[in-house]
């Protein structure tokens, strides 16, 4: 049952940029409704890693607002009563050959002039970091920011946090229709069960953003970028940090529709390994492909040749907001007045999730937005 008859904000979404929106959409003063047709972090927030990484960003846009975002999510572990499994463990990334180690620094510098903390970890010290890297690395990069948390707990916790100070959660409930004003601009969202009136909707709907824009007869391009993860039995602490090659960067930036992969390797506190990701364009195609699982496996066994005789207990995949450009759309839709868009985020939104909530809810409140969402405005993108 929903206490109120309205609200000022619908937001379509319970994973975690849904979440952090309402949280800080709360945290202004604005009475919040969420809604979402499966659970919470029923999308691709209980498929992802949880990495909060500034180490794999160039500067720019997105950079600029992963800092923001480490800062926030920093504040968060502290702020959010319950644990979210914060645990500021640093990125390794290291490079095969001199080659790659020579573009390892020279990505790095561009970094420190950005205000990112990376130290070079010449080849000899690498042991120092992670005991059980292969030998014969040329070196790597200490990124000391880099950070983690559980992504299902942090959306839920954020939830609570939200529901605590007056937002109400609508759970199975699908949104059918955007509901209008007798000027045209969105007035709130409806499910097969009720109306949800509201002064402005954020679509926080993930790899379904595309379709709920459409809803409100907007294009927004979001397509799905499937990822794999092989999750281990568990094991006693053999990897410290979040250790990956530096041809990962790459992968991350491409555009291209191909299956692509470079060994992620982290532990957990629970023990299990973590390994990951392959990227691939294939729509929501949810088959298991085996040629994917063989590549991370292979790539995470050349990294820490400890984890070849190891057990791989499950592997899991998730669908990424991908936007052709690899940002995000945040702010208000100029083409469709009331609607804010809150998605796109591929495979960084557990990490930009905080500064996303937070710049939407100075915007719907609005208060001052002192930073450039320019790079990020939903009407981007050509029909
Ligand atoms: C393998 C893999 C590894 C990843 N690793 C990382 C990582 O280490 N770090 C990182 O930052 N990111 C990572 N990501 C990316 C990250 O998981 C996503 O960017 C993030 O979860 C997106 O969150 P979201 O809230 O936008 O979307 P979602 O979590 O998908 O939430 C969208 C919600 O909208 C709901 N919804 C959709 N349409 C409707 C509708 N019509 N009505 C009602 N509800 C609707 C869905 O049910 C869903 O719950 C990874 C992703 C994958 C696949």
């Amino acid at each position: 049952m929903l206490t109120r008859s309205s609200h000022d904000v619908v937001v379509v979404g319970a994973g975690v940029v849904g979440a952090a929106c309402a949280y800080y959409a709360t945290r202004a003063g604005l009475t919040v409704a969420v809604v979402d047709r499966g659970p919470v972090a029923g999308g691709t927030t209980g498929a992802g890693e949880g990495n909060l990484l500034l180490s794999d960003k160039a500067p720019g846009p997105e950079l600029d607002l992963a800092r923001l975002s480490a800062g926030l999510w920093c504040e968060l572990a502290a702020e959010l009563p319950e644990a979210i499994e914060y645990e500021a463990k640093g990125g390794l990334v290291v490079a095969a050959d001199p080659a790659g180690q020579a573009a390892l620094a020279a990505f790095a510098a561009e970094q420190r002039a950005a205000g990112v903390q990376a130290l070079e970890v010449p080849a000899d010290r690498l042991a120092e970091y992670e005991p059980h890297l292969a030998p014969g690395l040329a070196g790597g990069f200490h990124y000391p920011e880099d950070a983690q948390v559980q992504p299902a707990l942090a959306a839920a916790h954020l939830l609570r946090a939200a529901r605590r100070a007056g937002a109400e959660l609508l759970l199975g409930e699908p949104v059918e229709a955007l509901l209008t004003g007798p000027d045209g601009a969105v007035r709130g969202a409806r499910t097969a069960r009720r109306s949800l009136p509201a002064g402005a909707v954020v679509n926080a709907a993930g790899t379904w953003g595309g379709e709920l824009a459409a809803l409100a007869g907007v294009h927004l391009p979001v397509l799905p970028r499937r990822g794999f993860v092989l999750v281990t039995e568990p094991l006693p602490r053999l990897v410290r940090h979040k250790v990956y090659a530096a041809d990962y960067v790459a992968d991350v930036a491409s555009g291209s529709a191909a299956l692509q992969s470079s060994g992620v390797v982290e532990g957990t506190p629970a023990g299990p390994v973590l390994i990951g990701a392959t990227r691939e364009r294939v729509g929501f195609d949810r088959t298991l492909s085996t040629e994917a699982v063989r590549r991370l496996a292979a790539q995470a066994a050349a990294l820490f040749p400890v984890l070849a005789d190891v057990q791989v207990l499950r592997t899991y995949r998730g669908f990424r907001p991908y936007l052709p450009d690899h940002l995000p759309a945040i702010g208000a839709d100029p083409r469709a007045p009331g609607l804010y868009q809150a998605c796109g985020h591929e495979g960084a939104g557990i990490g930009l999730a905080p500064a996303t909530g937070l710049l939407l809810a100075r915007q719907l409140a609005g208060e001052p937005v002192d930073f450039e969402l320019a790079p990020f405005r939903p009407e981007r993108f050509a029909t």
